[in-house]
């Protein structure tokens, strides 16, 4: 059974979904459900079953890991993830993220897995 954050939680992912901008269907449907997370994440309803910052294998990979992964790329830049969202609007391209933050997504990923490595 689910307790009152986890429902909670669940709203807000849901939520996202309908006022967030998807590429016009071009964006990776784990980053789509990254940043439902993500805004989850920031309004600490967070799940207790999450990955820890840093886990996962790719940036991409779909909701909690994603999820983190844009914490760290909004700690970098506060207000990435809104600049992002916006960017969506009419279409997707990886390169959103050398626009926003002078780094490819790739070389992002990396800088974020090296930082968490214990
Ligand atoms: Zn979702």
């Amino acid at each position: 059974m689910l307790g009152e954050i986890e429902i909670t939680g669940v709203l807000y992912h849901e939520a996202t979904h309908v006022w967030q901008w998807n590429g016009n269907g071009g964006a990776p449907g784990g980053l789509i459900e990254g940043i439902a997370d993500y805004v989850r994440l920031k309004a600490g309803l967070g799940s207790s079953h999450w990955v820890k910052p840093g886990q996962g294998n790719r940036w991409d990979q779909v909701y909690d890991v994603t999820a983190q992964f844009l914490d760290y790329c909004n700690s970098l830049r506060n207000g990435f993830v809104a600049e992002l969202n916006k960017k969506m609007r009419n279409g997707y391209s990886d390169h959103f993220f050398v626009d926003i933050l002078g780094k490819t997504v790739d070389q992002l990923w990396s800088d974020y897995k090296a930082k968490f490595r214990a």
